[in-house]
């Protein structure tokens, strides 16, 4: 198919590069003459095992004949030769993997033709030497390795360093070696009839889309095996034919700041291959020169009208005439993605919406946080599991109390094996932590989350020493206390010493941008947080909420650390209530300030989940502290206390803690519990509203419930409470009631559940793991990337929503639970909520709301837009 025959722009038949030309002729742009053999060809060719299709040759004698009428040249003509390309071109772009010939239709008659009768002689001698080393490599199947030698013999001869430096001579005499090679290696001639050559190099590049490394290739990028590649023959344009010509690659727009400003690179005098191969140095458009460079400025002003997207566009000059060779959309970076999006919505290219789609969510990640420089090249040491993103640099510390200490002079990344509550001093005092242990939804990676601190968890490729003085890497590598590394919580990675970095780069675009996608989106989106800044962080992302607001990550301080402890050591409730009400202030305070940060906002207070095994020391840790204490001969008061606690400890360990003593449980044991935290809950409410300032929307949200007769009887000690202090305070405050729904037989009861709740909120971390049967905090660096690997899971169900099975459960609940009522609220508080593939199926679900960590916040509004899109196209085609 001639360029300005084709029709209707299909990728898939024309190829990625061909659809590129085709559209470009359309355009009137000066796209040198040729013509597309289709995948169609390739698809038939496979199909008879290997043979071209028959009439393939005479067709493609037809369109030559009809490029020699629209070139004035001729196909192996001495006067004014007609030479041409063939080049591969796939639907989807697999650059370097097949194969691609120039310069056919030059034979030795040709050569000497155009040689005496070009200003030029050296370039006509290159490009046949060029013709046969290609042409002998990929369609005879020479070895390459030979030509390479013979060149690089004959530079040093000449005392050159580039090939630019043989003479005409030296260059005619090459092509002569390089011919007796392929005879040498092949058998056979170097084809003298053009028809010949071009024939085979069709087949050649036919051949190539079933090479080894093409087929690697899409099997890596999931690209099917069945979709054939085209073969684009064109007329041979030179770059190379003198100082007016060159070779160059445009960017409609800057591909790495997203400004409207032509951008690209130019290499004099030179073919595009090398302009990619990166030999020379190229000169910035600035360099080129002004006529050409006005011609590009229209070319890439037709291109995006047309394209209606940023373009990367590779060009030649020959002789002092532009000719644009291949087009497509340009790769660029977070940056430019969102600012060329905006922009192109604002020049009134696309619409809103289409601008809203053009950003994959995730691509926020690389500006909210600090990150690697992405053209630092330093190699990782290790790798663990990427738990909180951005990076950070510091020297090892391995004590949280030393952290604590050195942490407020010096930059420092904590070294634990794995995290506690005990530990959050030292994760304050830190630029990030890297822990040996524990999964995305351990200690460690929702604290980091929540604070926005770079985390890498799970990282079994180091071993700490049993001393805690350095660690160790797979390949032996000691990092000792002191020593500086930088860890990439996007990527998972741990470098020794200081990487470059880069830092985020908000924009006003970005802004635009996510408030187009709240134009659009059905899903609201709230974000977890249990302190005053980080749900005033919150809120500055744009979070319409607090979805989960984990007490027991309130007491995590070093102030009230000792009293949960002592509140959970206490063995009667009269101890246990005068501990508890030690904590009753610090509640207080906190839901002052949290309902002040988000006035008018709901705010879902989840009652104490209280995983017993964090919140209290190990047994071990206690025998070793026991028997150091008998060394030193301390009084016998305080070793009794530690043999008292590990008594206690002894007693209250589990063998299961995540399905142990935890959540609504504890609190059926010890209602007084929750009894205190509805008390401050209400008592702060109440407070602000006497105070004329406006509080949140209040929920109080009760965990791991199982059976509804557990929420039954909390739902009473909670109302008592909040009755209570309403009552005593002489005033109103509207709360509601709710569940999470994290347990299976939660979701399988989700219509009885539903007559008691005023709200369901999905606990999707426990939900998942009880789902599955697998720990939360131990599968992830264990097993799980063996099932990957396996194809067992496509990735782990703790990242992405299992939507076949805990999906089912969730759509189960949601459906029995407004059957029950109608308008009853459902959002989901797991760590899910900020994975956009997640959010789809959420909002396919029919919840009200996502609420995930406050800096994946943009990416929750930027995905619940693409959900609500994608939901509308299926509503439209279906
Ligand atoms: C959950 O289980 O999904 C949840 C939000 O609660 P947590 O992670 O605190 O157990
Ligand atoms: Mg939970």
């Amino acid at each position: 198919m001639l360029f300005q025959e084709a029709r209707g722009g299909d990728k898939f038949l024309l190829g990625g590069k061909g659809y590129g030309l085709v559209e470009m002729t359309s355009l009137g742009l000066p796209v040198p003459p040729g013509f597309v053999i289709t995948t169609e060809v390739c698809k038939q060719y496979y199909a008879e095992k290997g043979k071209v299709p028959k009439g393939l040759f005479e067709d493609i004698r037809s369109k030559i004949a009809a490029l020699e009428r629209q070139t004035g040249k001729r196909f192996g003509g001495e006067e004014k030769p007609l030479l041409l390309s063939v080049r591969s071109g796939a639907p989807f772009s697999m650059p370097g993997m097949m194969d691609t010939i120039l310069n056919l239709g030059l034979n030795d008659r040709t050569v000497k033709s155009l040689a005496s009768a070009s200003k030029n002689p050296r370039f006509v001698y290159d490009s046949y030497r060029r013709l046969v080393q290609m042409f002998g490599k990929v369609a005879m199947g020479a070895d390459g390795s030979a030509f390479e030698k013979i060149l690089e013999e004959r530079r040093k001869k000449a005392g050159v360093t580039a090939d630019i430096g043989l003479s005409p001579e030296e260059l005619q005499s090459v092509a002569e070696a390089f011919k007796r090679v392929v005879k040498a290696q092949t058998g056979r001639d170097f084809p003298q009839d053009p028809f010949v050559q071009l024939e085979m190099a069709v087949e050649a590049v036919l051949r190539s889309w079933n090479n080894n490394r093409a087929k690697e290739y899409r099997k890596f990028y999931h690209i099917a095996d069945d979709l054939g590649t085209a073969v684009n023959i064109q007329t041979m344009v030179f770059g190379n034919s003198g100082e007016k010509s060159g070779s160059g690659v445009g960017f409609t727009r800057n591909p790495s700041t997203g400004e409207n400003k032509l951008f690209g690179e130019y290499l004099p005098n030179a073919q595009g291959e090398d302009v990619v191969a990166g030999v020379r140095t190229p000169v910035g458009m600035d360099k080129v020169e002004p006529g050409i460079r006005k011609q590009l400025e229209v070319v890439a002003t037709k291109l995006e009208s047309h394209f209606k997207d940023m373009q990367d566009f590779e060009f030649t000059v020959e002789d002092g005439t532009l000719y644009t060779l291949q087009t497509r959309n340009g790769k660029r970076t977070a940056q430019a993605a969102v600012k060329i999006a905006v922009d192109m919505a604002d020049e009134g290219l696309i619409s809103p919406e289409e601008s809203v789609a053009r950003v994959e969510p995730e691509m926020l990640e690389a500006l909210l946080h600090r990150r690697l420089d992405p053209a630092a090249t330093d190699k990782p040491i290790a790798k663990g599991l990427d738990a909180s993103p951005g990076a950070a640099a510091g020297e090892v510390v391995f004590d949280t109390e030393e952290a604590a200490k050195v942490g407020a002079g010096k930059r420092i990344i904590l070294v634990r094996s794995e995290t506690t509550p005990e530990d959050i001093k030292g994760l304050i005092a830190s630029q990030g932590v890297l822990t040996q242990r524990g999964g995305m939804t351990s200690h460690a990676a929702v604290v980091a989350r929540g604070m926005g601190k770079p985390a890498v968890v799970g990282c079994s490729e180091i071993e700490i020493a049993s001393d805690g003085d350095y660690f160790t890497t797979k390949s032996g590598q000691k990092i000792r206390k002191g020593d500086t590394i930088t860890i990439d919580g996007t990527t998972g990675n741990v470098y020794s010493g200081e990487v470059r970095m880069v830092d985020p780069e908000a924009s006003k675009e970005l802004s635009v941008l996510l408030k187009t996608a709240d134009g659009i989106r059905k899903l609201g989106v709230w974000a977890n947080a249990d302190t005053p800044e980080a749900a005033t962080r919150a809120r500055d992302f744009g979070a319409e909420g607090i979805g989960l607001c984990r007490t027991e990550r309130m007491f995590n301080a070093p102030n009230r650390l000792p009293i949960v402890r002592e509140m959970i050591m206490s063995r009667d409730e009269e101890t246990r209530r005068k501990h508890l009400y030690k904590l009753f202030p610090f509640q207080l305070s906190d839901f002052r300030a949290i309902f002040t940060a988000m006035s008018g906002k709901p705010v879902v207070v989840r009652l104490l989940d209280l995983p017993l095994h964090e919140f209290l020391p190990t047994s071990e840790d206690l025998i070793i502290e026991l028997q150091g204490m008998r060394e030193k001969h301390v009084p016998a008061s305080e070793i009794e206390a530690i043999e008292e606690m590990l008594a206690r400890v002894r007693q209250l360990s589990e063998h299961n803690p995540m399905l142990g003593h935890r959540g609504c449980r504890l609190a059926v044991t010890y209602p007084e519990i929750y009894e205190m935290q509805t008390k401050a809950i209400m008592q702060a409410a109440v407070e602000l509203k006497k105070e004329g300032k406006k509080g949140a929307l209040v929920k109080i949200m009760i965990p791991l419930v199982a059976d509804a007769g557990e929420f039954r009887f909390l739902r009473g000690v909670i109302t008592a409470a909040a009755e209570g202090v309403l009552k005593e305070s002489g005033t109103t405050v509207a709360y509601q009631v709710g569940t999470m729904i994290e347990t299976p037989r939660a979701a399988l009861t989700a219509a009885e559940i539903a007559k008691l709740s005023d709200f369901f909120s999905f606990g999707t971390n426990d939900l998942t793991q009880t789902t599955f049967g697998f720990s939360r905090d131990d599968v992830e660096a264990k097993f799980i990337p063996r099932y990957i690997q396996m194809g067992i899971l496509p990735q782990s169900p703790f990242d992405s929503v299992d939507t076949s099975g805990v999906g089912k459960l969730v759509k189960m609940a949601v459906r029995e639970g407004r059957e029950v009522k109608q308008e009853l609220e459902v959002g989901i508080c797991g760590e899910h909520g900020g994975d956009p593939k997640s959010i789809a199926f959420f909002s396919e679900a029919g919840l009200n709301y996502v609420s995930c960590s406050a800096f994946r916040v943009p990416i929750a509004r930027l995905a619940a837009a693409h959900a609500a899109l994608a939901r509308k196209t299926t509503a439209v085609t279906t």
